[in-house]
């Protein structure tokens, strides 16, 4: 599932590409019934929060978008590329998209761009994007979208404080590795930096939210803030440190980019002993048992 690194990312990038004018939007397919109501309207900015975007069209004409987990979008520069796929939803610059496009132009990419031999397209050269798999894409009133924003916990990358965030876990009997993922607590982590972020305050996942000593709390938060906005850049969500990657200084290899998630069965950097992996509320949770001990144990 995107995580809130991803989520602000592609905010950023469709308001680069389309706010500040008229654009189109149909769902060819039958899979997005309501683009009447914002097709041809000016789009005036792309919202973020946690895992959410919200497309202002304007009073009660935002289009929500949660990606769930199979969500993505495609994009690309030139003329509308052929249906392929199950299409949701397609966006586009009725001007960019009659455009002539140069040679070696990208001209439709997924944004794994390691894997894909099209290249990088620079956001306001975008001339379209398609949704696919979403878990929503609907038209919201802004009385739903500000439910919303009350239901959410702090978001780190809309420049919010952690206040809200510990003060729920200070309380909570939950365990901290349940709570980091809840979105009431906290808006936009995922399993990635759940699994990290214990991993780097030598956390055991399983402690009790109410156990954590609130100085290690604010150490995630602070830490969290920067290995989000790095995530951002091209979606490559990289928690290891240097000193601790066998490969040690410089870029580092794929498999050295995470301490613990999905390295279930391999041996930790740090100390050597294999990474465990258990299912936490319906998601596989990764930790280090020597350097994340048990709480009962340490
Ligand atoms: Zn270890």
């Amino acid at each position: 599932m995107p995580e809130g690194n991803e989520i602000h990312r592609w905010a950023e990038r469709h308001e680069a590409a389309f706010a500040g004018k008229a654009v189109r939007v149909d769902g060819p397919q039958g899979r997005f019934v309501d683009s009447d109501v914002i097709d041809g309207k000016k789009l005036n900015r792309v919202l973020a929060v946690g895992k959410h975007l919200g497309y202002d069209f304007g009073k009660d004409r935002i289009l929500h978008v949660h990606l769930g987990l199979r969500g993505d979008f495609s994009e690309g520069s030139g003329p509308l590329p052929a249906l392929k796929g199950a299409l949701r939803l397609r966006m586009w610059n009725e001007a960019a998209v009659k455009r002539p496009v140069a040679p070696g132009e990208s001209k439709r990419h997924a944004w794994y761009s390691e894997d894909d031999g099209t290249g990088h397209t620079e956001a306001p050269k975008l001339a379209w994007m398609e949704l696919r798999g979403p878990t929503d894409c609907t038209i919201w009133t802004q009385a739903k979208w500000e439910t919303l924003l009350k239901r959410l916990g702090p978001d780190p990358l809309n420049g919010d404080g952690p206040e809200k965030a510990i003060a729920k876990i200070v309380k909570s009997k939950k365990a901290i590795g349940a709570l980091l993922m809840d979105q009431s607590v906290i808006a936009g982590l995922g399993n990635i930096y759940r699994a990290e972020l214990l991993y780097r305050a030598r956390l055991n996942p399983y402690v009790a939210g109410k156990d954590v000593p609130e100085a290690t709390l604010r150490m995630i938060w602070k830490e969290a803030l920067p290995l989000m906005k790095a995530g951002m850049v091209d979606r490559r969500i990289v928690t290891t440190l240097p000193k601790d990657r066998p490969s040690g200084k410089g870029k580092p290899v794929k498999e050295e980019t995470h301490y613990v998630y999905r390295r279930n069965g391999q041996e930790c950097f740090v100390c050597g002993t294999k990474i465990l992996r258990k299912e936490m509320e319906g998601r596989n949770l990764f930790w280090c048992p020597v350097c994340q001990p048990d709480a009962k144990t340490s």
